[in-house]
């Protein structure tokens, strides 16, 4: 099995939890960017404390400072499983300043899954916790098993910020998977599957 993994697709295909999983049977980090800014805001490390001053100021976080916060990630791993990055073509030539990607996974979905997918997530304001009504529905009507508070949805996942989200998605992705393809790193995994025949997909595209 190749140990340099990145996961690309969109929002809604399952990365998360197909990351998560592979990462521990290669004994090897899950990288997610988001939780990795968090992480470095909230330890009020150097390279945290410049995130947050453009996150402060309602500005994207820059390309080269989430590279800078992968790049520590990465120093002395033997392996890793970068979850949804990179996402557009700059960060994909950024990334491969700092390490080798051996293989590029996929997960293809058609829009108009994505759109219905992201329209069924709901989420839990008071304890956090993600639902999807489609994939993984809460036990009662739209109410948190945990908690036991009424699910909302998040205003990105709304029908109209959805279209547009998942168009910038296509438009951004498109060059970074050519670009691992003209590397002969790619490989596509079919999203629309149960959880077990994704993960069985994924064992295949990394081996
Ligand atoms: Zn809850």
């Amino acid at each position: 099995m190749v140990r340099k993994i990145v996961f690309l697709g969109p929002p809604g295909a399952g990365k998360g939890t197909q990351a998560v999983r592979l990462a521990h049977e290669l004994g090897a980090p899950h990288i997610a960017t988001g939780d990795l800014l968090r992480s470095e805001v909230q330890n009020k490390t150097e390279l945290g404390m410049k995130a947050k001053s453009y996150m402060d100021r309602g500005e994207l976080v820059p390309d080269e400072l989430v590279v800078a916060m992968i790049r520590g990630r990465l120093e002395n791993a033997s392996g890793f499983v970068l979850d949804g990055f990179p996402r557009n073509l700059k960060q994909a030539q950024l990334l491969s300043g700092v390490t080798r990607v051996e293989r590029a996974v996929h997960f293809a979905l058609s829009r108009e899954e994505i759109v219905k997918r992201l329209s069924a997530r709901r989420i839990c304001t008071q304890c956090g916790q993600v639902y999807n009504l489609l994939a993984r529905p809460p036990k009662h009507d739209e109410i948190c098993d945990a908690c036991h508070t009424r699910l909302v949805q998040r205003s990105d996942d709304r029908p109209e910020v959805i279209e547009n989200r998942v168009e910038v998605y296509t438009r951004e992705i498109k060059p970074v998977l050519e670009f691992y393809q003209n590397q002969g790193a790619l490989r596509e995994v079919d999203a629309r599957g149960s959880v077990e025949d994704v993960y069985r997909a994924v064992k295949r595209a990394v081996s």
